[in-house]
């Protein structure tokens, strides 16, 4: 067993059905390596605690620039900016803003504190569910992560590892040895695209997956692909039929499941929030026919393998099928 470690939290949000088998709890870990232009959770990227500023409930008050002792809020005519290299993380400003203007995003638990706070679920997880560590990506925290596996997997639960899989291989096989479940994310094939579009090249992620691939099957652990479909993106065909062909090229028989993962802008307003401009907040829900006709693309390419397709995310009636 490792020693305890300390694990920079984003979240922890219960009751999720999407993350892995049954009813789960996911622990959302903060830090990112990849940049993707939709990203879901864009306060998941910093690595560190922030305090964030909502520029919808400021009043303008200044209540908080008279508390920071360390001039960490700059004010401009965009609003406040909180320069993290100045910010000491006293909370001050959160404490004194009287609309609830300011919050900290992120929080360091000691492992053991926070093992506490996901057992406390398991009353909910009947046979199927358990505990997803996902975040950003949760690699990063390498030995809080493998930490927290070993000692789910000791308290008996069942444990899913949600990654991106730029990371290590051997980081990657350290964790899983306590995961019962590899929840991995599979963008776009084209390595200049992946670059273009998540800010990292695709290489060490389909390496990964691949020098993975036989371990799980050997050790019966189950494999979970992830495809996010965001318009202009990832949603071409070509792009579906590559992703096909490596899937029953490399990793055939250790998959158990594809899922395709519509397209949300549910994740607008936490742009709107961090006052940061946000690519894909007019773009709309990708049509119902065109979610069909990629799930149909995908199952006919992997026929004759175990691999079964999955559509997950809400997509848009159209009653003609086209736009
Ligand atoms: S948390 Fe403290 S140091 Fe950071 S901006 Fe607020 S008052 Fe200033
Ligand atoms: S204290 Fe709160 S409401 Fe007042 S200026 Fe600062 S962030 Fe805005």
């Amino acid at each position: 067993m490792l020693l305890k470690p300390l694990a920079t939290v984003l979240d922890i949000q219960r009751m999720s059905t999407e993350d892995g088998p049954g009813l789960r709890t996911t622990l959302f870990l903060k830090g990112c390596n990849l940049r993707c232009a939709w990203c879901h959770n864009p306060e998941s990227i910093d690595a560190r605690p922030v305090v964030q500023w909502n520029k919808v409930r400021c009043i303008g008050c200044h209540s908080c620039n008279e508390v920071c002792q360390n001039g960490a809020l700059v004010f401009s005519e965009h609003g406040i900016f909180i320069t993290a290299e100045n910010c000491a993380l006293c909370l001050a400003c959160v404490e004194e803003c009287p609309s609830g203007a300011l919050n900290v995003k992120g929080e360091v638990f000691e492992a053991e504190r926070l093992l506490t706070e996901l057992l406390k679920d398991r009353a909910y997880f009947g046979e199927d569910g358990g505990v997803t560590i996902s975040g950003g990506e949760p690699l990063l925290q390498p030995e809080a992560v493998t930490w927290l596996l070993e000692a789910l997997k000791k308290a008996g639960l069942n444990t899913a590892l949600d990654t991106a899989g730029l990371v290590k291989t051997d980081l990657l096989l350290r964790a899983l040895r306590h995961a019962d479940l590899l929840l991995y994310d599979i963008k776009l094939m084209d390595d200049a695209e992946h670059r273009r579009h998540t800010g990292g090249g695709n290489a060490q992620i389909l390496e990964n997956l691949v020098k993975t691939a036989p371990y799980l099957k050997e050790s019966g652990k189950k494999l979970w692909i992830r495809t996010p479909i965001i318009p202009g993106s990832t949603d071409s065909k070509e792009n579906i039929r590559a992703i096909a062909a490596f899937l029953a090229g490399s990793v055939r028989d250790a998959a158990e499941r594809w899922e395709l993962c519509a397209f949300n802008n549910l994740c607008r307003h936490k742009y709107e929030s961090l006052d940061w401009d946000w690519g894909y907040k007019e773009t709309a829900l990708v049509t119902d026919y065109a979610m069909a006709e990629l799930l149909l693309l995908a199952a006919s390419e992997l026929k004759g393998s175990n691999i079964e397709v999955y559509g997950t995310g809400s997509t848009r009636s159209t009653s003609t099928g086209k736009e």
